[in-house]
C-alpha cells in the first residue's frame, strides 16, 4: 500500500490572534498544548481557552462563524441534513421539531467536525501524532482523519471498549492503549502530549477542561446550518458529556448574534444520563466528582466543565437528566419515525418531553435535537428483549 500523501499545510485565518480564557478573557499565544487559564486556576477555577479573533471592528464583514483555518483539512464533514419531524412535534405538543442528523458525517458522528479542525491544527504545528482519550465515536473519527492526513493516532481507551470500535480502530491503523478509568486515560495522554510532535485532541485534565480549543471551533458551523436550513430555533437539545459540542453550538450562535444575523440566542439544553451539570446548577461544586452508571455510552463520565456550564447558563438553557429507560422508550418512538439514534441522542427526545411538562418549552416553539450518531455502533443496541 502506498503511503497517504501529506496534505498541504493549512492556512490560518488572518483574524485568528490567539487563545482566550472563557471566564476572564485573558489572552494567550496560540499553542499546540495548554492547561487552561493559569489566572483562573490560581483562583481555584479550571477553565478552558477558546480561539480568539481580532476585535469586532476588525472582523466586521468577515464570514460568520469565523474558523481557525481559512484553508483547512476536510473529508466532507458538515452540512448535515436537518430533518423536520412534524409527527413527533405534534405528539409532543410543539409547533416544530427538527433533527440535525450528524450521523451523516463521514465516520457517522458529529466528532468529524472536531477531527477535521484537529488535523488542520496538527498539520499547522507540524505534529506527527494525534492523541486522544476516547472509547467511542471520537476515537474512530480521529483515527480515520489522522490516517487520511498521513498522521499517526494513539488512543487511550477503556479496558472494556466494545469490539466494533476495537476493530474499526485497528483497521484505521490507530495504536490502542487500554486503561481501567478516566484518570488512567487522561494521565497517559497528558504525559504523552509533553513529547514533541504529539497533539492531544481531547480532554486530558482533571478537573476536566474539554477538548482542544481550535478543534472545538469545528462545531460552530452547526449554528449557521440550523439557521439556514430551518430558521432560528428557540431551543437546541444536545447530548452532553463534557460539553464540547454544546459549547461549539453556543459559540456559533453567539457569533451570529454579534454580527446581527439573529436577534436572540436559542436556549441550549445539555442532556445527561445522571445528574452532573444538573447538580452544579443546583449549587453543587463545578469540580466535584459526580459518578453514575449508564448505558448512554457516549455521554458517560463523572466530570463537569466550565465550558458546558457556560453554554447553558449564557444561553438561558439548563441541564436535563434522562434515565436509560426513558432514553430507550424515546429511541423506540424515534424508530417509528424511521430515525436511528444512539441512546444518548434518543435521550434528547425524552428531555424535550420533560421540558414541555415543566413549561420550559412552549407549545409554539421550534426545537432542534442534535442526533450525534445513529444506533449502529451503540453497544446498548439492540434493546434487550
Ligand atoms: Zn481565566
Amino acid at each position: 500500500m502506498s503511503p497517504t500523501p501529506r496534505p498541504a499545510r493549512p492556512v490560518r485565518h488572518p483574524l485568528l490572534r490567539g487563545l482566550q480564557c472563557l471566564r476572564c478573557d485573558a489572552l494567550y499565544p496560540l499553542a499546540l498544548a495548554h492547561e487552561g487559564c493559569p489566572a483562573c486556576r490560581a483562583q481555584g477555577v479550571h477553565v478552558s481557552l477558546r480561539a480568539s479573533y481580532r476585535t469586532a471592528a476588525e472582523t466586521a464583514g468577515a464570514p460568520v462563524p469565523l474558523l481557525p483555518y481559512s484553508e483547512g483539512f476536510t473529508l466532507g464533514e458538515g452540512r448535515t441534513p436537518l430533518r423536520p419531524m412534524p409527527g413527533l412535534a405534534q405528539r409532543l405538543g410543539i409547533a416544530r421539531l427538527a433533527i440535525k442528523d450528524e450521523s451523516r458525517n463521514p465516520t457517522g458522528s458529529h466528532k468529524d467536525r472536531m477531527s477535521a479542525m484537529g488535523v488542520a491544527q496538527a498539520l499547522d504545528f507540524g505534529a506527527h501524532t494525534l492523541l486522544l482519550a476516547s472509547s467511542g465515536n471520537a476515537a474512530l473519527s480521529a483515527a480515520h482523519y489522522a490516517q487520511m492526513a498521513g498522521l499517526a493516532c494513539e488512543v487511550a481507551t477503556y479496558d472494556d471498549m466494545p469490539a466494533a470500535y476495537v476493530r474499526a480502530l485497528d483497521a484505521a491503523g490507530a495504536r490502542r492503549f487500554s486503561f481501567a478509568d478516566n484518570a488512567g486515560r487522561w494521565g497517559f495522554v497528558r504525559e504523552r502530549a509533553r513529547e514533541p510532535g504529539f497533539f492531544a485532541l481531547t480532554n486530558h485534565s482533571l478537573p476536566a477542561l474539554g477538548s482542544a480549543p481550535l478543534a472545538i471551533e469545528g462545531y460552530k458551523p452547526i449554528a449557521l446550518e440550523c439557521l439556514e436550513q430551518g430558521g432560528l430555533p428557540d431551543h437546541v437539545i444536545v447530548p452532553t458529556a463534557r460539553g464540547d459540542l454544546a459549547w461549539g453550538v453556543y459559540a456559533g450562535f453567539r457569533e451570529l448574534l454579534a454580527a446581527g444575523h439573529i436577534t436572540r440566542l436559542p436556549r441550549l439544553w445539555a442532556i445527561e444520563p445522571f445528574g452532573r451539570l444538573a447538580r452544579v446548577l443546583e449549587g453543587g461544586a463545578l469540580h466535584a466528582d459526580y459518578p453514575g452508571l449508564t448505558d448512554q455510552f457516549s455521554t458517560a463520565g463523572a466530570t463537569v466543565t466550565f465550558l458546558q456550564w457556560q453554554a447553558v447558563t449564557a444561553s438561558g438553557g439548563g441541564a436535563v437528566v434522562v434515565s436509560d429507560d426513558e432514553a430507550r422508550a424515546a429511541r423506540r418512538l424515534l424508530a417509528q419515525s424511521d430515525v436511528s439514534a444512539e441512546l444518548c441522542a434518543a435521550a434528547g427526545l425524552a428531555a424535550l418531553r420533560q421540558l414541555r411538562e415543566r413549561g420550559a418549552v412552549a407549545p409554539e416553539s421550534h426545537t432542534v435535537l442534535m442526533l450525534t450518531a445513529d444506533a449502529s455502533r451503540d453497544p446498548s443496541w439492540p434493546d434487550p428483549v
